[in-house]
């Protein structure tokens, strides 16, 4: 998500920054690049609009212009700018201060990941918040809704309302309220039918619902690889009943950000959460000045700190942390980094949300590596001797024939673990150099 735009933003960055001084025209013509680059990343186009006519504003503004760091003043400006379009420097919460049971309704079109996401969130808020909760599936059209979630409930370890065929949803809405507030439940999950287009009946089945449950949060859940259509059916579903706030799944996917970028300014409402692929885990509350650190590739160390805390013990992250801040990173913490990725559910993730981390992507990709690649990975290391491993640069040929023998791989596996690491002890220096994690934190503004 967001590669491209990345990319191009920062080019038009880098020439910026590379300049002593700018000119008003200077300034347009690097517009003129970042509303292509949005529209390109599929953006709609009044938001775009909007937001390269604010930008310039202030950009051509004579005390930044004449300012001693003129490229860097306008980056930041964009940089705000960015933060600001995707719903500004607040973290929306969940809002559950109403009696229990509190309410959340759950609504989109079929294949959204509406199903997904109401468990997801249903586990963040047991784990998280220790919360007690509750689902029930009100999808009487689709085949096996029903069974789907209470699966996905097993799965998370949150009850769901028992099916009873033939139920209409306004009927088990109501069964559900009962049946939570009988049991105690501190929040309830409704998950509502899902349709391939939005309709009038469906429209009305949820206004019908709302009235039962008198949900305190109605979260719209939307695709973001579908871009602009994503928006146009946010934009359909808040005339119709009063949204809180919007799930965006797939943001796992190659989507281009559109979606993301342009929900906040066209539907007022905020991104509350951030899908982030099939299992349970991958949710993330939508941080927008991490998103946009993302976008700027500036890379978005919090969060990687943060998953990287959760999924391995307290001491092992404080002492990565600081070897990253010392600029250090020898086979032996590649090894760590390689138990927190299948820790963390895979490559996926961790890739863009470090400074860097996309040239090592791409040596990972370029190597084919895939989860499975992590294990051999991690053998390839345990073969080598602890010097080695403290030193790579001590793997000569003859050691490396020895350390391939040792793990059951070919010498090409050794050079191509020896090239990720050499990437990923280049984005570590970056990190260094940027005035360590802490320094990141306080540029980020956290
Ligand atoms: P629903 O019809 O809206 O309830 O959609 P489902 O919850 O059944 O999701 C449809 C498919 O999308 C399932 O295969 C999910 O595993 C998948 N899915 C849901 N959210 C995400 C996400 O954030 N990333 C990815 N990669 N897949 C997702």
């Amino acid at each position: 998500m967001f590669d491209s735009l990345s990319d191009r933003l920062g080019g038009v960055f880098d020439k910026l920054r590379g300049r002593g001084a700018l000119k008003e025209q200077d300034v347009r013509d690097a517009m003129r690049e970042v509303r292509i680059a949005l529209l390109e990343a599929d953006v709609a186009l009044p938001v775009v609009r909007r937001f390269i006519d604010q930008v310039t504003e202030k950009a051509i503004g004579q005390s930044v212009l004449r300012s001693v760091t003129p490229g860097q003043q306008v980056v930041k400006i964009v940089n705000d700018a960015i933060i600001e379009m995707l719903g500004g420097d607040v973290t929306p919460e969940l809002d559950l201060n109403a009696a229990p049971p509190v309410v959340i309704m759950m609504v989109g079109l079929q294949g959204s990941g509406k199903t997904t996401s109401t468990a997801k969130i249903a586990k963040l808020l047991k784990e998280k918040q220790g919360k007690k909760a509750m689902m029930a599936s009100l999808d009487v059209n689709r085949p096996a809704a029903q069974e789907q979630l209470k699966v996905l409930g097993e799965q998370v370890g949150v009850a769901t309302l028992p099916i009873i065929p033939g139920q209409q949803p306004t009927e088990i809405a109501t069964r559900a309220m009962q049946a939570a507030k009988l049991q105690a439940v501190d929040v309830l999950l409704l998950d509502t039918a899902g349709r391939l287009h939005v309709d009038q009946q469906l429209m009305d089945e949820m206004k019908a619902v709302a009235e039962i449950s008198n949900p305190r949060e109605t979260l719209l859940v939307v695709d973001s690889l579908t871009g602009q259509d994503a928006v146009n059916v946010a934009q359909s579903f808040s005339g119709q009943v009063d949204l809180t706030g919007v799930v965006l799944t797939r943001m796992d996917g190659d989507a281009r950000g559109g979606a993301a970028l342009s929900m906040r300014a066209v539907t007022g409402k905020p991104i509350k959460f951030a899908g982030t692929g099939e299992k349970m885990e991958a949710l993330e509350v939508f941080h927008p000045s991490r998103v946009a650190n993302r976008i700027l590739g500036m890379g978005d160390v919090v969060s990687l700190v943060e998953k990287a805390a959760e999924a391995v013990k307290v001491e092992d992250a404080e002492a990565l942390a600081k070897r990253m801040e010392q600029g250090k990173f020898d086979m032996n913490d590649l090894r760590m980094q390689l138990k927190q990725m299948q820790n963390m559910g895979g490559l996926g993730m961790l890739a863009g949300m470090m400074p860097g981390m996309k040239k090592a992507k791409a040596a990972m990709q370029a190597s084919g590596m895939d989860d499975r690649v992590l294990l051999r990975m991690d053998a390839i290391i345990g073969s080598m001797t602890p010097k080695e491993r403290a030193n790579p640069a001590l793997l000569n040929a003859k050691r490396k024939i020895r350390v391939a023998k040792g793990s059951g791989t070919q010498v090409q596996d050794i050079n191509k673990l020896l090239k990720m690491h050499m990437e990923m002890s280049k984005a570590m220096k970056q990190i260094k150099k940027m005035g360590g994690l802490k320094g990141l934190a306080a540029m980020f503004g956290k």
